[in-house]
């Protein structure tokens, strides 16, 4: 039996990357999953059902995480569809990097709409039908970059870091109704974004972290698991970095 078995998740911006291993690895451990996308409906049908082979319920949903009313929207379409959810991922995310010097404001208030504030419009939207059934996992994808920041990057460090203070606020407020809350903080992990790196600049990173190698994608949809299953039933407020050992 899987470790998620009888288990429904939402998951943000799963269409691709780390959200779509997190998909993956969910219905293979037995977790209904309704993910949502933003424009590739294509790769997001096709996700459906590979999804679906799994012999679970899967469910693609274009909807923005940055605005409020899609995420109240999408909180009422899965309950509608499902029946009630018990994990939620807050994984979409994007980077408009740049110095702080050069940095415009829409710059920065892009990051800030799409990965900090998104994370509180899907919370909020669905903490009513967890607090009432008692039991419920939200999960937060922050980044090494929010723990220790990164220059060319202080409006995704920002965002990041202001995840990790809502993720174990929300642990505080929410624990007495059986609600955890924790984050996982990615280092280098190997996606369409890092590819676009050269191999001698992957080489000098993989050189700085001591497991020696960058990250896969299924190396957090397995911390993903851990937080979302009854084996972390005791955890909430967390941060769990899956970096190699890089910020230690
Ligand atoms: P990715 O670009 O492959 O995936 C991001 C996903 O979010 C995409 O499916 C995209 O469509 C979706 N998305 C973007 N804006 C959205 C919006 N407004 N509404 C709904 N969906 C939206 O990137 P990834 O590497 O898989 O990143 C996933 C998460 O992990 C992000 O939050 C990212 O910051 C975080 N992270 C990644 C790394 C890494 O090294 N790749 C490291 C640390 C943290």
């Amino acid at each position: 039996m899987g470790l998620l078995e009888g288990k429904t998740a939402i998951i943000t911006g799963g269409s691709k990357g780390i959200g779509r291993a997190i998909a993956t690895k969910y219905a293979q451990e037995g977790a209904n999953v309704a993910f949502t996308y933003l424009s590739s409906e294509e790769k997001a049908l096709a996700l459906e059902g590979e999804l679906a082979s799994f012999g679970i319920k899967a469910k693609a949903y274009k909807s923005d995480a940055s605005q409020y009313e899609a995420a109240e929207q999408l909180v009422k379409d899965v309950m509608e569809e499902f029946g009630s959810f018990d994990i939620l991922i807050n994984n979409a995310g994007i980077t408009k990097d740049g110095l702080l010097m050069r940095m415009s404001e829409e710059q920065w208030d892009q990051v800030i709409e799409v990965n900090l504030k998104s994370s509180f419009n899907l919370t909020k939207s669905a903490l009513r039908p967890l607090m009432k059934q008692r039991a419920g996992s939200i999960i937060n994808i922050s980044s090494i970059v929010g723990v220790r920041g990164n220059a060319g990057q202080a409006n995704y460090a920002a965002s990041k870091a202001g995840m990790i203070g809502f993720t174990k606020s929300v642990a505080l407020e929410l624990g007495s109704r059986g609600v955890r809350s924790n984050a996982i903080a990615p280092g280098f992990i190997a996606t369409e974004m890092t590819e676009k790196l050269d191999e001698k600049m992957i080489k000098e990173w993989e050189d700085g972290i001591p497991l020696k190698r960058v990250g896969q994608v299924e190396d957090v949809a397995n911390a993903a698991v851990f937080f979302g299953s009854d084996m972390s039933s005791y955890v909430t407020g967390q941060v769990l970095l899956v970096d190699g050992g890089m910020h230690t």
